[in-house]
C-alpha cells in the first residue's frame, strides 16, 4: 500500500534523468549544501537546501533535502543552483518537527500539534499526545527488531541518517486532506500509508470513533487498539517500508521490485503487542494474507504466475489482480524467508546495489531473481506444495 510513484517516475523521468557514461553511484553523506530554487509540478517556486543525488547530462538534478524528501528538478523548472561551503547535515529532530508541524497547519485546522521525538522518529500529531507516544514505542520495537532480524541473517544495515518523520493524524477527514494537499488525494484510499518522495509515514488515529474523544491513556489506546488488529498491521506495514528504506534494505527511487518491498512489509506486519520491551515473533504467520493466497490461488482468473510476479510489478494494478498480487507476495517471502534464507540475502545485496532511477526490463529481474533461487517454474511448484502445509 505504498504509494506508488516510482512506476510513474519511472516511466516518466527514467529517460531525461539517467547518468549515461556509467551507472550513479550511491551518494556519500559528505556533500556539500546546494542551495536550490525551482518550480515545482505544482507550479509553486520552492528554494531547497540539499544535497545533489543525481546530475542528468542536460542539467536535470534529483535532489534530497535536509528533511529527506526527495525532489526531481527538469532543466526547465530549475531557475538558480548556488553550491555553498558548507557540509549537508540533516535536520535536527526539533527543526523536522517544526517543519512538518507548519505543514500539518496548512491545511488550516484547529487541532493543536503536537510532536513527540523518539530515538529514531518524528511524530507529529493532531490525535493527541498519548496516541502519538503509542506510536512512536511501536516504532521504536519495530526497528529494533528489524535490525536484530536481520543481524542474525546475515545482513548489515545502516542506522537512518535522517529522523524518520510521521504524520498522525486525528481522524479520516484529516488524514484524507493531508494525502491531497501534499501528496496524492488516491493516497487515502488506504488506511496508511509511506511516501517514498518524502519519506514519511502517514497515518490517523485508530482509536478515534465518529463520537468519541482521543483515548487518554494507555491501557485505553491498548483496549481499543486490540479491538482493530487490521488496522494496527496497517500502521507496521507502513512503518515497515520506511525503515526499510531507511536502513539500506531498499534505496528509494531505484527499482526494488513491488513483490519484495511488500512482500517485506508483510512479512514483519504480524503485530506483537504483548510484549512491552521487544519484539519475539517477527514471521509468524500472517494469517489474513495466508487466507487470500488459499484463496486466490485456486481461482485461475486471480492467481498469478510466479514469472509473472518477478518481471514486472503491472500486476499490483491491474483489475481484479491486487488482492492475489499482495497475497503471493507475502506467501512468496514467507517461504523463502523461512527455507532460503541465505539466499534472499544474496539477493537483497544485488537489489541494494541498484542505481536510483534506472529501470530493469522484465528479463533482468527474472534474471536475477534465478540467480539466487533457481528456475522459477520449478520453485514455484516447491512453494506451493510448502504452502499447503505452513
Ligand atoms: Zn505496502
Amino acid at each position: 500500500m505504498r504509494v506508488t510513484y516510482l512506476v510513474v517516475w519511472l516511466l516518466v523521468y527514467a529517460t531525461s534523468v539517467v547518468q549515461s557514461e556509467e551507472p550513479p553511484r550511491e551518494l556519500t553523506p559528505e556533500r556539500p549544501l546546494h542551495r536550490i530554487t525551482f518550480t515545482d509540478a505544482k507550479s509553486v517556486t520552492r528554494s531547497v537546501d540539499a544535497r545533489v543525488l543525481l546530475e542528468a547530462q542536460d542539467g536535470g538534478l534529483l535532489l534530497e533535502g535536509r528533511d529527506g524528501r526527495l525532489w526531481n528538478v527538469t532543466p526547465k523548472q530549475l531557475q538558480k543552483h548556488e553550491k555553498t561551503d558548507t557540509e549537508f547535515r540533516p535536520l535536527s529532530a526539533e527543526e523536522l518537527g517544526q517543519q512538518l508541524s507548519r505543514e500539518v497547519a496548512e491545511l488550516g485546522i484547529t487541532t493543536p500539534t503536537q510532536v513527540v521525538v523518539t530515538k529514531h522518529y518524528v511524530i507529529c500529531s493532531t490525535a493527541g499526545r498519548k496516541y502519538a507516544e503509542w506510536c512512536g514505542s511501536l516504532f521504536e520495537r519495530l526497528h529494533d527488531a528489524f535490525q536484530t532480524y536481520w543481524k542474525a541473517a546475515g545482513l548489515e544495515l545502516r542506522e537512518p541518517e535522517f529522523p524518520l518523520p510521521a504524520i498522525v493524524l486525528k481522524d479520516h477527514t484529516q488524514f484524507t486532506e493531508f494525502a491531497a494537499k501534499h501528496d496524492r488525494p488516491d493516497a487515502a484510499l488506504s488506511p496508511g500509508y509511506f511516501s517514498e518522495p518524502t519519506n514519511r509515514i502517514i497515518l490517523f488515529d485508530l482509536t478515534a470513533g465518529p463520537n468519541t474523544a482521543p483515548a487518554q491513556t494507555a491501557a485505553d489506546i491498548q483496549r481499543k487498539i486490540a479491538a482493530s488488529p487490521f488496522n494496527v498491521a496497517t500502521t507496521i506495514h507502513e512503518a515497515t517500508h520506511q525503515i526499510a528504506f531507511n536502513s539500506g534494505l531498499h534505496t528509494r527511487y531505484a527499482d526494488n521490485p513491488r513483490w519484495l518491498t511488500e512482500g517485506m512489509a508483510m512479512f514483519f506486519e504480524v503485530p506483537d503487542l504483548e510484549s512491552r520491551t521487544g519484539w519475539k515473533t517477527i514471521g509468524r504467520v500472517n494469517a489474513p494474507r495466508r487466507k487470500d493466497f488459499r484463496e486466490t490461488s485456486r481461482v485461475p482468473r486471480e492467481a498469478i504466475p510466479l514469472a509473472d510476479l518477478i518481471r514486472a510489478d503491472e500486476v499490483f494494478l491491474k483489475e481484479g489482480k491486487a488482492r492475489s498480487a499482495y497475497a503471493e507476495s507475502w506467501a512468496l517471502t514467507f517461504y523463502l524467508l523461512k527455507t532460503r534464507r541465505e539466499d534472499v540475502v544474496s539477493y537483497l545485496k544485488t537489489i541494494q546495489s541498484k542505481p536510483r532511477l534506472i529501470a530493469d526490463s522484465p528479463d533482468v529481474r527474472l534474471r536475477e531473481f534465478e540467480k539466487d533461487f533457481g528456475d522459477a517454474e520449478t520453485l514455484e511448484r516447491e512453494w506451493k506444495k510448502w504452502m499447503t502445509t505452513h
